[in-house]
């Protein structure tokens, strides 16, 4: 049989990298979502500019087929790991958990799926998630206020909401074996000062990890396709972000790593590991 591809994306690919993460090493991208960027929220940091399509709807946008087809004709030997990623989030794809299951089929290689938390009340997202081995769901905000200005998410996405969803998930995550829950959190100025807070949420959802970020790339302008990867050789327009000084890095990393109970590592390269 004839792979099911769309012909809207056909010619493009899902697949993208190997690019290096400061987290995992050589990760290959898989791009779920490919016809422009689709998110639940519209961050004010993130890397593909202002979300074309804002929406919390789950559909098949990538048939696995494509996947498929796209993983072959890859370098997917030369990666650590195949993250899922790419043009916004990708537990909007209803085909997550079967292309999950088929990358590992096809590769052997570990799974990490890159997740806003946004749409974890959900159980059939939360099923489709089991399989991978590494999950990151990032959590900037606080508060539901903080969460509006920084994260700006489609309406009916709250704070208590995505908490209830990320503690459940934690919570079933860890009866598969040999499963790594981390939580990503981007620091700017905005929510410096929800660090206490933060710390509180951090404890309630008890993950293995917690990632310390802070945004590295200017602000597109405009959507690109190139900007779901390694874009540092990438032109396109720009605005730069406020990111923390390394004094305010220092004393964030330090009173996290006081109020928390699982390590820490850090876009700065301090570690806690020893927690
Ligand atoms: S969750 Fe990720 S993809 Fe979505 S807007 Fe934020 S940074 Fe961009």
């Amino acid at each position: 049989m004839p792979p099911k591809l769309d012909p809207t994306t056909a010619h493009l690919s899902s697949v993208y990298g190997p690019v290096h993460s400061w987290r995992v090493g050589s990760s290959l991208g898989i791009d779920l979502l490919l016809q422009t960027s689709i998110c639940s929220f519209n961050c004010i940091y993130c890397q593909l500019g202002d979300i074309q399509n804002k929406t919390i709807a789950r559909q098949i946008y990538v048939t696995t087929d494509q996947v498929e087809r796209d993983l072959r004709l890859s370098a997917w030997e030369e990666a650590d790991i195949i993250t899922l990623s790419g043009s916004g989030e990708p537990t909007l794809a209803e085909n997550l958990g079967e292309v999950i299951h088929l990358i590992k089929e096809y590769t052997h290689k570990p799974v990490m799926v890159l997740t806003n938390g946004t749409t974890l009340e959900n159980a059939d997202v939360r099923r489709d998630l089991m399989d991978a081995d590494l999950v990151a769901i990032k959590l900037d905000a606080a508060s539901e206020k903080t969460l509006q200005m920084m994260n700006r998410p489609v309406a009916g996405v709250t704070l208590a909401g995505i908490i209830l969803g990320a503690t459940e998930f934690r919570r079933e995550y860890k009866q598969k074996p040999n499963r790594k829950l981390s939580l990503q959190c981007m620091f700017m100025p905005a929510n410096l000062s929800e660090v206490s807070e933060l710390a509180t949420l951090i404890n309630q959802i008890q993950p293995d990890e917690v990632q310390l970020n802070t945004p590295k790339r200017p602000y597109p302008l405009q959507w690109v396709l190139d900007s779901r990867g390694n874009h540092n050789a990438v032109e396109y327009p720009a605005v730069n972000l406020k990111t923390l000084t390394p004094q305010q890095a220092e004393t964030l990393e330090s009173a996290l790593a006081a109020a928390i109970q699982c390590p820490i590592v850090s876009i700065y390269n301090k570690s806690h590991a020893e927690k």
